[in-house]
């Protein structure tokens, strides 16, 4: 394997305290690793989505009221998840920006969808090489409305220059959890499963090639349907192999790695995150040659 990286970038993985190595597995190797039996899932059921909290066709414009159901005597919100599978992507984004499905909305400045290239109209085809997949925005995220812009996100730029990958070029980087848990708290099992059935619908239109999931939050969405009792496993166990993504027909390879906020406490792991990244370049350099 050969990434050809440069002084700069060298120095930027020093500067991570990340020492360069190749990991053991050879390219051809990682091709083997790709998972290829995997567990067909039946479609998340999405749970109704019901606020009282005053969403209204007035906050929601057409043709998204068109889309979501709006019971205006009970001022009742609700998204099915055939209606979610409806949407195209700017549907989507306004979709997510006008929810109140949970208390989450009480707090937040505003959603944050993601960044990147957004899709085509035509979406059957890959719209992206990498899916970013974090947790939720903190407080600079909730502020700026873009996903990973405090010092993780330094880091986690940092980690995709060493890619040669950039937040602006063939990447899109979203969460798991669209709005701001109040004091950076961890999102409830209530809220992630609220919020999750947006990632899925962003991930249909995407159609990533592979998919990075940065810390547990993110690793546990991705793969409660092809890794039996993931909730239960500690990223540790997740970190170091190729899993899939499977929903609704779509399978993509999915790495897990270290959350870059963990990163930034825990200085030692930053070599095991680095790992990580360099099986997932082999990977997407397996999927292209396979192609
Ligand atoms: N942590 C995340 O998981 N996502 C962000 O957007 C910022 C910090």
């Amino acid at each position: 394997m050969s990434l050809d990286l440069d002084d700069r970038q060298r120095a930027m993985l020093r500067e991570m305290g990340v020492r360069v190595w190749w990991p053991k597995a050879p390219v051809e190797d990682a091709e083997k690793l790709l998972v290829k039996d995997f567990t067909e899932i039946s479609d998340q059921k999405l749970a109704k989505i019901i606020s009282n909290s005053g969403a209204t066709n007035a906050i929601i414009s057409r043709p998204i009221a068109d889309i979501i159901k709006i019971d205006d005597k009970k001022n009742i919100y609700s998204v099915t998840e055939q209606d979610l599978s409806a949407l195209t992507w700017p549907q989507l984004r306004q979709t997510v920006s006008a929810c109140r499905a949970c208390g989450l909305c009480e707090g937040r400045t505003q959603t944050v969808f993601g960044v990147g290239q957004s899709p085509s109209d035509d979406t059957s085809a890959p719209q992206v090489d990498w899916l970013i997949v974090g947790e939720a925005p903190g407080e600079n995220e909730d502020r700026v409305g873009e996903p990973f812009v405090g010092q993780a996100g330094q880091l986690l730029d940092n980690m995709l220059k060493a890619m040669k990958l950039s937040r602006q070029k063939n990447v899109y980087i979203a969460n798991v959890i669209k709005c701001r848990p109040p004091g950076n708290r961890n999102p409830s099992p209530q809220e992630v499963a609220q919020c999750e059935p947006y990632l899925h619908r962003q991930i249909a239109l995407l159609r990533p090639k592979m998919i990075l999931a940065l810390g547990k939050f993110a690793a546990t969405s991705l793969l409660r349907g092809t890794v039996p009792e993931v909730d239960k496993m500690p990223l540790g166990k997740l970190r170091g192999q190729v899993h899939s993504y499977s929903h609704g027909g779509l399978i993509v390879p999915v790495v897990a790695s270290y959350h870059p906020a963990y990163l930034l406490r825990s200085l030692t792991e930053k070599a095991k995150a680095w790992e990580d990244l360099c099986l997932a370049l082999a990977a997407m350099e397996a999927l292209e040659k396979s192609a």
